[in-house]
């Protein structure tokens, strides 16, 4: 069923670009039978598709409101939706990247649900600031203005670390208050690197960080940024960011402390960390039901501080937007602030190991509980409330300025470029882009 939905939206994606943009005209849109039922398009792992599954399965049995839901791969879902707009075939309801919402807003595909919300009686002073305002757009703002959205949840990125192997080392607990500088971590790291069993190669690795993922807390911390608080100029060029992407490259090159590219290649390091063979890693909370299961300890502890002294991560959120299209717009409203916000919705998601309360209230409680790992949970909450930032690129026009700085980077983690020379090559073709981003943000937002 799901699999044949999802074949329509990529044959008609396929027929829109040939025929044009009525390929498809409006059949299996879920309407034409007058019965009233909503299409809700989300992304996520076989936990969390399980766990949204039961939250609308209670949402048809409380409303009435039938729901037929396409769920696609983390990795295909920007494709299926961009697919389904091409085609006329938005979804009533559907995930919506913060990086995306303006373009959709001004293109017409997002419906604002501003009243909507407002008459539903939801609390937004409940609900994460953070996670409120990534819906909002005034037309030039993303922060402010009109609610074209209300987030899924809030993804603060922290980092964990395997207690196990901390204790077989006899290495002294990572405080949970004070950060490691950095060169604190890579002597501990040093320490955790080892040949467990003596046949000359190593089987254990102090980390093993993907630069995309993890570069933010390093240079942030360090007092380094990707752009001017105004988003308009890059700074990737700066002293302070140079210093934390070669300390990061370092990490393998210099230090030693995480698995060689080869050996990354024989198996990647979010699988040796779930076997047990590397000491650091993130942890977000979509990671916490398929880490419960680990046969180590482990728990969340604040990211290693550069030159501020300050850890410093991101956090990230995904929205759930109704379509301007949508044939029953009050109930998709209603179907968005059922997941965003309803109390037994969140306590299912949550129980579910998939994600934090989107609640304020509910998320105090869930902090203090100690039953499940992780223990230092409250990580998570100080990061979403104290020192977790926006990706560098979640309000801008597009992704595309922020993105070129991954393109090239491999020679400095190979440790054939300098982290300075590479970004003073960076920043230029980065700038250009973003300048590109602005003009078309100003056009976008004057054709609207
Ligand atoms: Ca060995």
């Amino acid at each position: 069923m799901k699999k044949t939905r999802l074949l329509t939206l990529s044959v008609c994606a396929a027929l829109a670009g040939t025929l044009g943009l009525t390929a498809c005209g409006s059949d299996g849109s879920g309407d034409d039978s007058g019965e009233k039922k909503l299409t809700f398009m989300f992304r996520g792992g076989a936990d969390e598709k399980k766990a949204y599954e039961a939250a609308i399965a209670k949402f048809t049995e409380d409303t009435g409101v039938a729901v037929e839901v396409i769920v696609t791969d983390a990795d295909q879902y920007a494709t299926k939706l961009q697919a389904a707009v091409a085609g006329n075939k938005v979804p009533d309801v559907f995930y919506i990247e913060q990086a995306n919402l303006q373009s959709y807003v001004n293109s017409g595909v997002l419906k604002d649900i501003t009243a909507d919300v407002e008459a539903s009686g939801v609390d937004l002073d409940n609900l994460w600031t953070f996670g409120v305002d990534s819906y909002r757009y005034d037309g030039k703002v993303q922060g402010q203005g009109a609610l074209y959205g209300l987030p899924k949840d809030v993804g603060p990125f922290s980092f964990g670390y395997n207690k196990t192997m901390f204790e077989a080392a006899g290495i002294p607990l990572p405080s949970v208050d004070e950060p490691y500088t950095l060169d604190e971590f890579v002597d501990v790291a040093k320490k955790l690197t080892l040949d467990t069993n003596g046949d000359g190669e190593l089987d254990q690795w102090g980390t093993g960080l993907n630069v995309q993922w993890n570069l933010q807390p390093f240079v942030w911390s360090n007092g380094g940024d990707w752009t001017n608080e105004d988003k308009t100029k890059v700074t990737v060029d700066t002293p302070e960011f140079a210093e934390a992407l070669q300390w990061f490259a370092d990490l393998q090159n210099v230090h030693g402390v995480t698995p060689s590219a080869e050996q990354a290649q024989t198996l990647d390091t979010y699988q040796r960390w779930m076997a047990g063979e590397i000491g650091f890693f993130p942890v977000g909370p979509w990671d916490v039901s398929t880490y419960a299961k680990l046969d180590f300890d482990w728990d969340l502890i604040p990211y290693p501080a550069g030159s501020t002294g300050e850890s410093a991560t991101w956090v990230g959120s995904l929205g759930i937007g109704v379509s301007n299209t949508s044939k029953h717009p009050a109930d998709a409203a209603k179907l968005v602030t059922y997941l965003s916000a309803d109390e037994a919705a969140q306590k299912t998601l949550v129980d579910a190991g998939v994600q934090i309360p989107n609640l304020i209230d509910m998320a105090d409680t869930w902090a203090a509980e100690a039953t499940t790992k992780p223990a230092n949970r409250q990580e998570f909450l100080d990061i979403v409330q104290d020192y977790g930032r926006p990706m560098p690129a979640a309000v801008t026009y597009g992704a595309q300025w922020y993105d070129d700085l991954w393109t090239n980077i491999q020679p400095v983690l190979d440790g054939k470029q300098t982290a300075a020379a590479y970004l003073k090559e960076a920043q230029p073709k980065m700038q250009s882009f973003l300048d590109q981003s602005i003009a078309q943000a100003e056009q976008a937002a004057a054709g609207k």
